[in-house]
């Protein structure tokens, strides 16, 4: 991968106020914790943190992130207790807002009401950090034991919004418009994965059918010239995770990574780590990457860094002193 920064960078990087805006909590799961249960199982580093390391298909990363996560999450007390380290790490890297999703297969595999999920993950938060709970379900996820939840989620108290999670090939099913565009009249916000393993027609799909501008992923716009139009002419933003997209080789080498020309048309980028678990990397992580592998410059970062605080689910007095402290730098 790219040469590492020099100490003054990383410096920067990590006296920035940053954000992170597309983290899944499950695939965030704290390794230590694993440890704990079983000292002996977990004692080596996962294979899937070495920089080089590659996922040989989406199938294969899920089946492993499913597999430990399930291990762990058990009980909404688990949510508690991974999103307390979880978020213990984002202070640390002056992170100042995350935007974290719980998945809904988990109310389905174990049987746990969401609102317990939410409202566990939500008391985790700590001072110095604002954060907002979405929960995230797969395109084709609409079953006996989930119709329902669906159909209540978005009366519950503190869920931020919703996104589209899991296989991204499969089709839009037609429940899936008509809760996005309830979820937007209840004041909810809405997002979307879609141009990570499928191409641009899918980020045109999310933001024509879905009417979302929230992303995630979505570097596969690049692929289509009216896709890019389409997306500055809805203001949509995109939640990056460059090291996730090169690990899961969507991406081949850190430098091609679309962000570059994406942030360079002007297309709002953030950046985030996505599955911490699988891929091992840091948001401090991804931002060295873009400096070392992609040469933003420390000015871009910090537009980056302010492209998170403008799209954040926070009032604007709270926003303009992120901002203004991003301009301190
Ligand atoms: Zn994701």
């Amino acid at each position: 991968m790219h040469a590492p920064i020099t100490p003054a960078i990383a410096d920067f990087i990590h006296r920035l106020p940053k954000t992170e805006t597309h983290l899944h909590i499950e695939g965030a799961l704290p390794y230590e914790l694993l440890q704990k249960l079983d000292p002996e199982k977990f004692s080596q580093q996962p294979e899937c943190w070495s920089k080089d390391f590659k996922w040989k298909c989406f199938e294969d990363f899920e089946a492993h992130l499913i597999d430990h996560a399930l291990q762990w999450f058990t009980k909404p007390d688990r949510y508690y207790e991974a999103a307390q380290v979880i978020f213990a790490g984002h202070l640390a890297q002056n992170i100042r807002y995350v935007e974290t999703s719980f998945h809904a297969g988990m109310i389905e595999f174990l049987g746990i009401p969401g609102r317990e999920i939410l409202s566990a993950i939500r008391s985790a938060a700590p001072k110095g950090l604002e954060v907002r709970v979405f929960m995230g379900m797969a395109r084709n996820c609409y079953s006996e034991v989930l119709q329902p939840v669906l159909d209540e989620c978005l009366t519950w108290d503190g869920l931020a919004g919703i996104d589209l999670h899991g296989v991204e090939y499969l089709p839009l099913e037609d429940w899936t418009p008509k809760l996005w565009d309830k979820a937007r009249a209840h004041g909810l916000e809405t997002k979307a994965h879609a141009g990570e393993f499928d191409g641009a027609n899918k980020v045109r799909e999310a933001i024509e059918v879905l009417g979302t501008k929230r992303i995630q992923h979505g570097i596969r716009a690049i692929e289509d010239d009216a896709v890019i139009e389409l997306a500055m002419e809805a203001d949509a933003t995109f939640d990056v995770c460059p090291i996730s997209n090169v690990k899961l080789d969507v991406i081949d080498r850190l430098e091609d990574h679309p962000i570059r020309k994406l942030f360079d048309q002007g297309i709002r980028c953030t950046l985030s780590t996505d599955d911490p678990f699988s891929f091992g990397n840091t948001v401090e992580d991804e931002y060295a990457a873009l400096s070392a592998g992609l040469n933003f410059t420390n000015e871009e970062l910090k537009q980056i860094a302010k492209n998170g605080f403008e799209v954040a689910l926070v009032d604007e007095a709270t926003r303009a002193k992120w901002t203004a402290e991003v301009d301190a730098i």
